[in-house]
């Protein structure tokens, strides 16, 4: 299941072996641990042209913990995290500022670094505005791809209100958690009402309760216990068939378990009766892959069920019976399946691609109340669905990407981590990848 590659070109014969052959050599990507919850070394604070946020990036921009450095000044050599602030950027002129501030710099960034571009709102009222922000979003893809060594790039576009809500979205961006989350472009929303400002930022999930589905392996039990590990009470559900899992997760992070099929007709009811929750994590996935002239109507349906239908069914009930209340959290599962397609998954796509679809649809309507709802897309990510896929398949699919290498279940966690804290009311109607910057759906 692990990515022998990987670790083979992390050893000495297996580094000699791939640069004499001329193989893809995958940098090992530095992720969070309690040892190293945040990088070490100096966060290098570009501006292109002028910004109206440059005052408030000065206060903001240390509290991710990283200490801040102007351009030119010696201590910064090599940056683990670079952010270009683009957001005065309004004009085809102006964008020469981009290259300008990031150029003399783009090759000393440290390996498995950051670049975060910040952008501003797409102005309705000015297309040179509003072409001149997009502009960041194919140059900031293009640099992902450019950047090599485990290094990454996003393009986080601010809220027409400026920086208000975005301190969780820069800490989470700027950090080890977001190792396997490269090209991504995230739009913050004006975060309705000014944002709790006694989060604990150790522990953002203290005195709250979240529900995990299919928490009995895989991304659900990662999500479980990164969710537990930021002071979450976690409730466990997976299907009956695989209680002991469940139970074995629901004890490991100290929460409880629920044995349960979503598809099941009470699903919604038994999951109210569990509230009331902060926190929700439709990620109980199926697949059963056939190509589509040799799908049985029930492979169809019961991918489309699992996947689609009870996120709809549970989320609508959850909602309405105020078991989900104001400031609560919703992640769903989607993935790259769903953006990019894949020959063999028409139902799985048709049911991820929904999901996304799903999130949109939902966020307007629900900020009234607090509440966001996101999606995650992983990519590849080792798990034992990504562990029965053949070989070769298995192999091109670990590799497709700029990172070059598949994600773990950790990455798809944080991630959902993020969405889920309580400083993350400005991003919501998001589907974020977390796919090393897959090149299917790119
Ligand atoms: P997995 O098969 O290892 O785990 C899925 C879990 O969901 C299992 O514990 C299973 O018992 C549970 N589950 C399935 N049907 C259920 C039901 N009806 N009710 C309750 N629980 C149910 O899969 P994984 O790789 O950990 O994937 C988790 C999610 O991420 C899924 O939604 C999957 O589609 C999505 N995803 C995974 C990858 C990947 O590379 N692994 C990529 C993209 C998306």
């Amino acid at each position: 299941m692990a990515d022998r590659y990987l670790h083979f070109t992390g050893t000495a014969p297996g580094r000699f072996l791939t640069r004499r052959l001329g193989l893809p050599q995958p940098a090992p990507l530095p992720r969070w641990s309690p040892e190293r919850p945040t990088f070490e070394g100096e966060l290098l604070h570009l501006t292109a042209g002028t910004s109206p946020h440059t005052d408030a990036l000065d206060d903001l921009l240390p509290r991710t913990g990283l200490r801040v450095a102007r351009p030119g000044s010696a201590s910064a050599a090599a940056p683990p995290a670079v952010v270009l602030d683009a957001t005065g950027v309004g004009t085809v002129e102006d964008l020469a500022g981009v290259h300008a501030a990031l150029h003399p710099v783009v090759r000393s960034i440290a390996a498995g670094g950051r670049v975060l571009v910040l952008g501003a709102h797409l102005s309705p009222d000015d297309p040179e505005q509003a072409a001149a922000q997009q502009a960041l979003e194919g140059f900031t893809r293009s640099l992902a791809k450019e950047l090599g060594q485990g290094r990454t790039a996003q393009l986080l576009r601010l809220a027409p209100g400026g920086l208000s809500g975005a301190e969780s979205t820069l800490r989470f961006l700027l950090s080890p958690r977001s190792a396997y989350v490269s090209g991504q472009v995230v739009q913050l929303a004006d975060a309705g009402g000014p944002l709790p400002y006694d989060i604990d930022w150790d522990r953002p999930l203290a005195g709250r309760t979240a529900l995990v589905t299919g928490a009995a392996r895989g991304i659900g039990a990662a999500v479980a216990t990164t969710l537990a590990r930021d002071g979450a009470h976690v409730v466990c559900l997976d299907v009956p068939q695989v209680a002991e899992d469940l139970e074995r997760t629901a004890v490991r992070v100290g929460g409880t378990a629920l044995p349960l099929d979503v598809t099941a007709p009470d699903a919604a009811e038994r999951m109210v009766a569990a509230g009331p929750l902060d926190v929700l994590v439709h990620n109980a996935g199926i697949t059963r892959d056939r190509r589509l002239a040799g799908m049985t109507a029930e492979a169809w349906s019961s991918v489309l069920d699992v996947n689609l239908g009870a996120v709809i069914r549970t989320t609508q009930s959850l909602v309405k019976s105020g078991a989900l209340g104001e400031g609560a959290r919703i992640v769903a599962t989607s993935s790259i399946a769903g953006i990019a397609g894949n020959a063999g998954q028409t139902n799985y796509a048709a049911s991820k691609a929904g999901v996304a679809g799903l999130v949109r649809a939902l966020a307007p309507g629900l900020a009234a109340y607090g509440i966001t709802v996101n999606a995650v897309a992983p990519g590849f990510i080792e798990s034992r669905m990504t562990a029965a896929v053949p070989l070769m398949i298995r192999e091109a699919g670990r590799r497709m990407n700029s990172l070059g290498q598949s994600g773990l279940p950790e990455d798809v966690a944080e991630t959902t981590a993020w969405l889920a804290h309580p400083g993350s009311g400005a991003v919501t109607g998001q589907v974020v990848r977390v796919c090393g910057q897959s090149l299917l759906g790119a």
